[in-house]
């Protein structure tokens, strides 16, 4: 998007989140569910956020990027989410490596990515997870030995999202056999051909077949013997990657929580349509007490999601920690998600269960955000620790 340089921050948020918008309601919503339903990679739409600058919102101008702040970058999360959630999901782990390289990476290594990374010309996937390690992180077995100039990597890792597309991949690995385990940890800077599925030593599996997210690309690596180069060790040090790592998974828990709006105000936005039209007993069925309250209750849970949420951005942007308030925004959010379109496919009687009406879908993309970046319980776990920290006698 073309920024014109009188205009104010406030101005170029409004007018972004205002582009999005319709670019959602042109390019989006039209073609989501047939999409959704061949689980066909939608490359219209990726050429045109690139397009619009979004794979590069929050890098500096100095990296070509906008320069824009994290509450701009969940209203944009919550406006394409309305349209179709899996087209979120090509910002987040994109949005994590960036946030990787601007916060950890070497002079070289932001000169070397970011530009590439902020224009969209490359796209970036965010490797943790293993097909024996999820929640618990730091029992990751995949391991990087160094020789020479370069890391000989062996292992498999699970649950890649832009896998396949993708031309970075930042992932954690064993650098270290070490107590505590998280000590030996690092991140690579995995360098691959978009759309290889064999390359040099890594095997890209083919998509994992999904409940909903669809659309979007999930997929196993396997390295044997991939030699990544010395220079690629995010930061220059080994040793960080688990604390590094962990610092973007609050940036994709709030992309979670903005998401998980998005998906809740778009069942909202049908179901209050439908109730006002479709008849039953001699009245529209929004007459009817028990669907009114439920409308009431979904968007009084709504809209408390979305301040839990901006608190949570408006925190990380002014530097502060905010462990605690991404976490509260994810679990809020995402239940509430989960329970508006609950209430949503109620509304919608019969038609809520067919594919012929967009519930269908949002009833199958919802539960992801219970799971993606850190379970619910999980979240309950890290709130938890930080208010007893926090309220320690
Ligand atoms: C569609 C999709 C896309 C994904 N994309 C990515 C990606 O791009 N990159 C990536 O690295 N990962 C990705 N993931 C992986 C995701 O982050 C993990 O699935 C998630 O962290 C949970 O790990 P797990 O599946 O191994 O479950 P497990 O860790 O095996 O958990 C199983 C159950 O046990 C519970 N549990 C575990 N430990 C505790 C505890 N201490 N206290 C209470 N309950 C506990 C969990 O909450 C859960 O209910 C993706 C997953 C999905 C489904």
């Amino acid at each position: 998007m073309p920024v014109n340089p009188d205009s104010t921050t406030d101005e170029i948020r409004e007018e972004l989140i205002d582009t999005v918008r319709r670019f959602t309601a042109r390019k989006i919503t039209p073609i989501a569910s047939d999409f959704d339903a061949a689980d066909e990679y939608p490359a219209e739409i990726v050429a045109g956020m690139k397009d619009l600058g979004l794979f590069g919102i929050t890098v500096p101008p100095a990296y070509g990027g906008l320069g824009l702040d994290l509450v701009t970058y969940a209203r944009v999360v919550e406006e394409l989410s309305y349209g179709w959630m899996s087209v979120s999901g090509f910002l987040n782990t994109h949005f994590m490596a960036c946030f990787l390289l601007m916060e950890f990476g070497t002079p070289e290594q932001k000169t070397h990515w970011l530009p590439r990374l902020a224009s969209g010309e490359i796209r970036a996937a965010y490797s943790l997870s293993e097909p024996d390690a999820g929640s618990d992180v730091q029992a990751i077995r995949t391991k990087a030995m160094q020789t020479g100039q370069s890391y000989e990597v062996n292992g498999t890792k699970m649950w890649l999202s832009n896998g396949l597309h993708a031309g970075l991949v930042v992932t954690l690995v064993k650098t270290a056999d070490t107590d505590p385990r998280h000590k030996g940890m690092s991140v690579l800077l995995v360098e691959k051909p978009p759309g290889a599925t064999h390359f040099e030593g890594l095997t890209v599996s083919k998509k994992i077949r999904k409940l909903g997210y669809r659309g979007l690309e999930t997929v196993e690596f396997i390295f044997d013997q991939h030699s990544v180069p010395v220079a690629n060790l995010l930061g220059g040090k080994e040793g960080h990657g688990f604390r590094q790592m962990m610092a973007a998974v609050e940036l994709g828990r709030s992309n979670i929580a903005a998401r998980a709006v998005g998906v809740a105000r778009r069942a909202f936005d049908e179901s209050i349509r439908y109730a006002q039209q479709r008849k039953a007993f001699g009245q529209v069925i929004a007459h009817h007490q028990a669907i009114a309250h439920k409308l009431a209750d979904m968007s009084t849970k709504i809209a408390a999601a979305r301040l839990l949420l901006y608190d949570a951005v408006q925190k990380k942007d002014r530097g502060e920690r905010c462990d605690l308030e991404a976490g509260q925004a994810k679990l809020f959010a995402s239940e509430t998600c989960w329970e508006v379109v609950q209430e949503a496919m109620r509304i919608h009687g019969g038609n809520g269960y067919s594919a012929e009406y967009p519930i269908e879908r949002l009833y199958r993309d919802a539960p992801l955000m219970i799971v993606g970046e850190g379970t619910n319980e999980i979240q309950k776990n890290v709130i938890a620790k930080r208010l007893l920290e926090r309220h320690a006698l």
